[in-house]
């Protein structure tokens, strides 16, 4: 069965019928880039930016943003690439960021809250993207982290409006920003989910800890259902919604979020193939009705099997 489905794979993501599906890689180096596209990936749903300084113990400058980002852009020329702005906090310390400890630092001053009283510091990464995508000819986009509300996404857009970058997004990693996706969405051009951190938030279990492994499965049908809100808006917006979480890379399950109206997926770029592979077995049809099922169930795993069952009846 793994060769079958292995051939099934061209590099262009969609269902047996032809409903297109975006698969793409998520990227923070020039390594990942390369390995992308040796993958077969359409482009990079997530560019993580604050890996390309780990270890810098001073802010980078606007020039040495700019030729870190090109490098990893270069590759992607003429593809789609989704790049974050920095996504740090007492829980991903960045040595440049003097962020103060925090009792609860999930919860705390981290992604695009950062920004909040260093606007200075957002707009510098921002003119260095745009610079680096005009370099490279990598169509690039721009998103924002850790968002709450409509009026994060709306500051975070004008500024990276004012910057020059062509098409705004945010991550929806918070249930609040689920809960507004459609105020959320008329913000902006388009949302990518963070199921890692959805998860983390939905059932309030931090992801760092192995024991709540089960709270943070993305199966869990309290996480489903609030994607299957971002889909119900990703259509009445008319404004594309992908995923960039850990669970794109779930074959079984990246049909499920496809089927919950999800335009993209972007993951590792190992899990490509096999997530191609998988999504090309079914109809779009037939992934809805996984979907309702899984949606409707009473925890993670019950998700699974009826998804799983509603494929092999
Ligand atoms: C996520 O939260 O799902 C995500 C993609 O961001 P990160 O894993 O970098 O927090
Ligand atoms: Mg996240």
């Amino acid at each position: 069965a793994a060769t079958r489905t292995e051939n099934r794979w061209h590099g262009t993501g969609s269902t047996s019928d032809g409903h297109a599906v975006k698969l793409l890689a998520n990227v923070g180096s020039v390594t990942d880039a390369t390995a992308a596209l040796d993958a077969g990936a359409e482009g990079s749903g997530l560019f993580r930016t604050e890996f390309c300084f780990l270890d810098a113990t001073t802010e980078p400058t606007e020039a040495q943003q700019r030729e870190a980002y090109a490098a990893v852009l270069r590759p992607f020329a003429g593809k789609p690439v989704v790049v974050r702005t920095l996504d740090a906090g007492a829980d991903k310390p960045l040595p440049f960021l003097d962020v103060d400890a925090e009792p609860n630092p999930a919860l705390g001053v981290r992604g695009l809250r950062v920004a909040f009283d260093r606007p200075g510091l957002l707009d510098r990464q921002l003119a260095a993207i745009v610079s680096a995508a005009e370099d490279t000819g990598a169509d690039v986009s721009v998103m924002a982290p850790m968002v709450a509300t409509p009026a994060e996404a709306a500051w975070f857009a004008e500024r990276a409006r004012a910057a020059g970058v062509g098409r705004v997004g945010v991550m929806v990693e918070t249930p609040a920003a689920a809960l507004c996706a459609g105020e959320l969405l008329s913000e902006v051009d388009f949302a990518s989910i963070g199921t890692n951190d959805l998860a983390q938030y939905t059932c309030a279990a931090d992801r760092m800890i192995g024991a709540l492994a089960e709270l943070n499965d993305p199966w869990q049908p309290a996480l489903l259902r609030l994607v299957a809100m971002l889909g119900e808006a990703s259509r009445a917006q008319a404004a594309p919604v992908g995923v960039c979480g850990e669970a794109a890379s779930d074959p079984l399950l990246a049909g499920v979020l496809a089927g919950l109206g999800v335009a993209s997926l972007s993951m590792t770029a190992a899990a490509l193939p096999s997530v191609g592979a998988a999504l090309a077995e079914h109809p779009l049809k037939t992934w809805r009705r996984a979907a309702e099922q899984a949606v409707s169930a009473p925890g993670a795993a019950q998700a699974r099997e009826r998804a799983r069952a509603v494929l092999d009846g």
